[in-house]
């Protein structure tokens, strides 16, 4: 049986959903199914004695392309001019909805989310809690994945940390009053304690979100998996490029952005949105640096603890695609050596470990604001 966690909310396994898609339910109106696949066929995969009907509504793709009525996915989020948008491949499938069910009269979404520790909740949740919010408007939703422990979990737990402005903590506490043996695996509570320090929102130019967005590929080139350089963001030194994806022009004009220019010949190779900032001596802390820095209130800027800026990884950068573990960035005009890259990570002058890291030397480059 479903359990109950709110009001017209409730979270189950497998068995549950499959129960009320076979036979309806007096309550359940709506499913958000969290499985690896979207199809229906999942079921009758699990039990080759079930057969649902379903009726398409709509499958809605990253990026926006919908298949059927008018995209409803923000460009903003998910434009394709670097991976830093979203850590979701351009034209992967976001979420499929149909009409399900005995006489489809339920309404179930279904969103491709495996229960793996490097899986991007994160870029799942708003269309979750749009359908969640909907739902629970016109009756009942029943959210859940195949034990009802990690993935259904995770994306209640986020639900309630945004309506009620919970910490990650308190939520899965409450969460175990309705439902004790709830446990997101641990990638994914890190995830959520990002979108608690996000402010309760996925927060695409957050530092935290820029830093999980390399993580995850930092996590995809250690399993082996080619480079996926379409997550690379769009060379800021090239203006053609930069101009059709239309962002880049209106961000500058608009907030005084820096430019980071090759000292010797003036290329520039990377933009203040492209910048992974990291705080200075975060992780390999020194204990020294942190007191210093309390003690003496004119000690603000981090810049002098720095001594290399560290950004996504660009697609003028084309030693990375080779796909060598580490190597020499250099400028793609002049070839003067800017920089470093290594898919491990890099450890910055003031101590923090960045992993991982494309690195940019600031002996090298001039900052100049556009
Ligand atoms: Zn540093
Ligand atoms: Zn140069």
């Amino acid at each position: 049986m479903p359990y109950r966690v709110r009001e017209n909310l409730f979270i189950g396994n497998i068995t549950d959903a499959a129960e009320i898609l076979q036979k309806g339910s007096t309550e359940i109106t709506h499913i958000l199914s969290v499985l690896s696949t979207v199809s229906i066929s999942f079921f009758s995969e699990w039990r080759s004695a079930l057969v649902i009907p379903t009726k398409e509504i709509k499958k809605v793709h990253v990026g926006g392309f919908d298949d059927s009525s008018g995209g409803s996915v923000s460009e903003d989020a998910f434009g394709g001019d670097g991976m830093l948008k979203s850590s979701l491949s351009p034209g992967k499938l976001l979420y499929s909805m149909e009409y399900a069910g005995k006489d489809l009269k339920l309404v179930r979404m279904a969103v491709p989310v495996k229960d793996m520790e490097s899986e991007d909740l994160l870029d799942h949740l708003d269309v979750c809690f749009d359908f969640i919010d909907q739902s629970r408007q016109e009756g009942s939703v029943l959210v859940h994945c195949f034990a009802g422990v990690s993935r259904s979990a995770a994306i209640i737990m986020a639900y309630i940390m945004r309506t009620e402005h919970l910490s990650q903590e308190a939520a899965l506490f409450s969460l175990r009053q309705s439902c004790e043996f709830v446990c997101p695996n641990d990638g994914f509570l890190d995830q959520l304690k990002m979108y608690e320090e996000m402010g309760f929102k996925v927060d695409h130019t957050s530092p935290i979100y820029k830093r999980f967005c390399l993580k995850v590929l930092g996590e995809s080139y250690h399993r082996g998996e080619k480079i996926d350089t379409t997550k690379f963001g769009a060379d800021p030194g090239l203006s053609t490029e930069v101009s059709s994806e239309g962002k880049v022009p209106s961000d500058v004009g608009n907030n005084c952005t820096s430019s980071y220019r090759c000292k010797k010949c003036r290329r520039v190779v990377a933009l203040q949105e492209n910048v992974v900032d990291h705080v200075p001596g975060e992780g390999e802390t020194s204990f020294e640096w942190h007191k210093r820095k309390s003690g003496n209130p004119f000690i603000k800027s981090d810049e002098s603890e720095c001594s290399s800026i560290f950004v996504e990884p660009l697609r003028w950068m084309t030693a990375v695609e080779e796909g060598a573990l580490e190597g020499k960035l250099s400028c793609a005009h002049c070839g003067a050596r800017l920089g470093y890259f290594n898919w491990s990570g890099i450890q910055c002058s003031c101590g923090s470990w960045i992993t991982p890291a494309f690195q940019l030397h600031k002996s090298r480059v001039d900052i100049s604001t556009v």
